[in-house]
């Protein structure tokens, strides 16, 4: 444990650094049983207990609780089982993503969801969050590769989810726990699915004029019945960072890059892989390469995964945006961005998994200069509306968080979100998982979603809102 006050802050923050508050306490349990008791000891003592993996998340979903107990898993890190012959793994929460792959790899396996932080994150943290990743699009999210798990619940019971073979009868309670953002216990063991590695695997990078006619390509290559492993775009200004940053040497000139990798039996590839390059080529792209082994499609690669980290160079701050809008309003809604950008007088950069739709503008801004930051706010609220008005939703993969909670009622009627706290209240009545995050304002469970609407007495004291 750390109670120390300089040690605490720590863990002041996850990978949203603006919002800040420094734990109470800071618990490393080493086992299930260890996180059960300390969950244990927080319903005892009326305490709140925030989980958390390695804080690289981007909504602030793993902010501490200033009267509240922070239950890192940094010390639950082992790969407990390899199992090709089930394509199954089982590890602990705080292993890291990347080490499933290389824990599965010389089996012929490998752990498909790969966020851009796959190097740190922990999957832990992905299962709360449903993380997604550029390869994503063909293999699906977090959700379709999570078959079971164990959660410390949060009345401070062990419980299982799931189990290792597909289809537990009952509700879907695995379901419901990812992606919940560690408001419904603690996972303290995650059982996995994994992948074959595929026989082949093909990457081209496509430069464009315009990122209307990387858009365009990209719904191209979807409606010719092609799905890619993974489709990425970056927009010239993604393209300047990157290159300040990690020198990828991507095609001069270009408004917008795609990269393409197709990966699958060869003889499907190479065909689908001829396809890809003449649509692109339709769509206008000038310059197209392939990479010729896996040096060159890591320095593809390389410029895209570092995008985020990247953008430093250009500028002293930013907001990470994530929303999503249906696959073919991407030349629209980019240039609608633009439209907003120049508006405000804020730079933003577009990165994103274009496959899915998955937005992630960068607003970049500079906090000394009186303004801005309230100006980059304004322009990341935009985009998020601009989402919405589009069909959309205001998260593709960071989840809400501290960060979105404001925007839930703009995406979801009061109906919804009573429905949603009714799930939140059956696991945690006491709501001491994680308060404060996903919805706009605590709700009590002693208060019955959609009967109460007249005012509580703590509202009437102004210590809780009721919505
Ligand atoms: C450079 C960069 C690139 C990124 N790229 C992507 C990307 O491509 N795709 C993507 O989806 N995300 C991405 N992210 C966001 C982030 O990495 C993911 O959300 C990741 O899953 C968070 O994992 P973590 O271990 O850091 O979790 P944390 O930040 O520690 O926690 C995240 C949430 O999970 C909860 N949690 C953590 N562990 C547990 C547990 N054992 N049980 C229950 N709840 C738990 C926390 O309470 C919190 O709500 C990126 C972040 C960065 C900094």
């Amino acid at each position: 444990m750390i109670t120390d006050r300089q040690q605490l802050r720590t863990y002041e923050c996850d990978g949203l650094a603006h919002y800040k508050v420094v734990p109470a306490l800071v618990a490393f349990p080493h086992t299930a049983q260890e996180c059960a008791a300390v969950v244990r000891a927080c319903v005892d003592a009326r305490v709140p207990f925030v989980a958390r993996g390695s804080g690289t998340g981007l909504s602030g979903g793993a902010l501490p609780h200033a009267d509240g107990v922070l239950i890192v898993t940094s010390q639950m890190r082992t790969i407990r089982e390899i199992a090709p012959q089930d394509e199954r793994a089982v590890v602990e929460p705080g292993v890291i993503n990347l080490q499933v792959t290389r824990a599965a790899t010389p089996a012929g396996y490998y752990y498909a969801p790969d966020p851009s932080s796959q190097q740190i994150c922990s999957i832990g943290g992905n299962v709360a969050e449903n993380s997604g990743g550029a390869h994503c699009l063909k293999y699906g999210f977090t959700t379709n590769h999570v078959v079971g798990a164990q959660i410390v619940a949060p009345d401070g019971s062990l419980v299982r989810l799931g189990g290792r073979a597909p289809d537990a009868p009952g509700y879907d309670l695995l379901g419901a726990f990812v992606g919940s953002e560690g408001t419904l216990g603690v996972a303290t063991e995650v059982t996995l699915r994994l992948t074959r590695l595929p026989e082949s695997v093909r990457t081209l990078l496509a430069a464009f004029e315009s990122t209307d006619q990387a858009g365009a390509a990209t719904s191209a290559i979807i409606a010719a019945g092609v799905v890619p492993a993974a489709v990425e775009m970056m927009d010239a200004l993604a393209i300047e960072a990157a290159e300040a940053a990690v020198s990828c040497g991507y095609p001069p000139g270009a408004g917008a890059v795609l990269i393409v990798e197709l990966d699958g039996p060869a003889a499907e590839v190479d065909a689908q892989f001829d396809d890809v390059e003449r649509l692109c080529r339709d769509s206008g792209a000038f310059e197209i390469r392939i990479a010729a082994d896996d040096a060159e499609r890591a320095l593809f690669w390389k410029g895209r995964k570092s995008a985020f980290a990247a953008v430093g160079r250009i500028s002293p701050d930013y907001i990470v945006q994530d929303g999503v809008i249906p696959r073919t309003a991407l030349p629209e809604v980019l240039r609608r961005i633009g439209a907003l950008s120049a508006e405000h007088g804020v730079r933003v950069a577009n990165v994103f998994h274009a496959g899915d739709g998955n937005l992630h503008p960068l607003v970049l801004f500079d906090d000394a200069v009186e303004g801005q930051a309230d100006r980059a706010e304004t322009v990341s609220g935009a985009i998020i509306d601009l989402c919405i008005e589009y069909g959309g939703s205001i998260t593709g993969e960071h989840g809400v968080g501290m960060d979105k909670a404001k925007y839930m009622p703009r995406m979801f009627t009061d109906d919804d979100l009573d429905t949603m706290q009714l799930v939140r209240c059956a696991f945690d009545p006491a709501g001491l998982a994680n308060p404060g995050k996903i919805f706009p304002t605590p709700r009590l469970c002693g208060e019955v979603p959609g009967r109460h609407r007249g005012a509580h007495p703590l509202q009437e004291a102004g210590v809780a809102e009721v919505f």
